[in-house]
């Protein structure tokens, strides 16, 4: 076995970002990182796969992150918000499905305050569910108020590592300031959810093994990680998007350097590719996440084109996940599907 292939086996801590940028720059060692990061994948966190449920309940933004799709700039979408009745109505149905985790996702939408929030939160924790939230930077003080009221998890992608590169795709925002949220988020005892695009312009070998670095020095809970896919009502329309071996190799890559981390097959994944979140869910991930947003709300939540699920019926992504996992062979995930303890194991 080649050195660097037992490197990233038995002393990931000491794996460089030399190594991960070479690693990177070439197609020599791929099969092999694909290998070794499904079966670490079995090793650390076996053959559950956890289902989240998403109601992407807001596409209303105050940002003008330059690739995304909500972009408050961005006047070719539809906006909508639901309601909180609409909200807690479509938890309620997850609930009875089964599924132990509700995705609250939206875009930086200050319509739902700090009470609005919370009083979702404490709602759906009386259905027994864990909630995991996913609407931007609010203020630190929020983030406690939110944890009392029993949120569990934050996802914040730190989408890109590089400073430069986060900073010229973030008009007003700074890396920095990004990953002050996420330590916040972290210290406040949330499971935190960073994580990157792939492909992005400007973005090789050495800026993705800065994301891979910064995974694994912040020990990110769970790690978001999909292709760049570029949105024609952004101002990286003419973009090239990032291919499918590369992301696959990221997502390896960071099973490989947090083992025990919660790693989902994104939908992104499944967008530029038929059975992208398939590969993915053999290359280390172990997390679906079914789009549970109602309709007429569904098809307005277009961060990219070609996003899949969007004119699927009402609650049909549940009975399509759980299909795609067993045909994997592979376990449909019935608890909370927190991150595991390393001394647990
Ligand atoms: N507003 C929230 C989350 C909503 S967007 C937040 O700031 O965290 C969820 C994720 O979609 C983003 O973190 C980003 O990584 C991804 N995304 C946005 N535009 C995209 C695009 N064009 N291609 C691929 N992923 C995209």
């Amino acid at each position: 076995m080649s050195e660097i292939i037992n490197k990233l086996e038995h002393k990931r801590d000491a794996v460089t970002l030399e190594d991960l940028e070479y690693i990177l720059s070439t197609n020599k060692f791929d099969n092999q990182i694909f290998e070794l990061a499904d079966k670490i994948r079995k090793k650390y966190v076996g053959e559950e796969v956890h289902i989240r449920a998403i109601i992407e309940f807001s596409n209303y933004c105050k940002m003008d992150c330059l690739y995304c799709g909500l972009r408050s700039e961005n006047k070719n979408l539809k906006r909508y918000r639901m309601t909180p009745q609409e909200i807690l109505d479509r938890a309620k149905l997850i609930a009875e499905k089964e599924i132990k985790t509700v995705v609250l996702q939206s875009g930086e939408d200050p319509y739902y305050t700090t009470e609005i929030i919370e009083y979702l939160i404490s709602e759906i924790k009386k259905l027994d569910m864990a909630v995991t939230l996913s609407i931007g930077e609010r203020s630190f003080e929020e983030y406690k108020i939110w944890k009392e009221a029993g949120a569990d998890r934050y996802l914040m992608r730190h989408e890109t590592a590089d400073e430069q590169l986060y900073d010229k795709l973030h008009p007003s925002d700074t890396f920095e300031n990004r990953k002050r949220h996420l330590l916040t988020l972290k210290k406040l005892g949330y499971e935190i959810g960073a994580g990157c695009m792939v492909g992005l312009p400007g973005q090789g070998a050495l800026e993705l093994a800065k994301d891979l670095i910064f995974l694994r020095d912040i020990d990110s809970d769970m790690i978001g990680i999909g292709p760049f896919i570029p949105n024609p009502h952004t101002p990286l329309k003419n973009e090239k998007g990032g291919d499918l071996n590369t992301t696959l190799k990221v997502i390896a890559l960071a099973r490989i350097l947090v083992p025990t981390a919660n790693i989902p097959a994104t939908t992104a994944m499944g967008s530029i590719h038929p059975f992208g979140r398939q590969m993915a869910l053999k290359c280390g991930a172990n997390v679906i996440m079914p789009n549970l947003t109602p309709n007429p709300y569904r098809p307005n939540y277009t961060l990219y084109p070609n996003k899949i699920c969007l004119f699927e019926a009402d609650t049909a992504c549940i009975n399509c996940v759980k299909g795609m996992i067993k045909g994997l062979n592979r376990v449909v995930g019935k608890s909370y599907g927190f991150r595991v303890k390393l001394a647990s194991i």
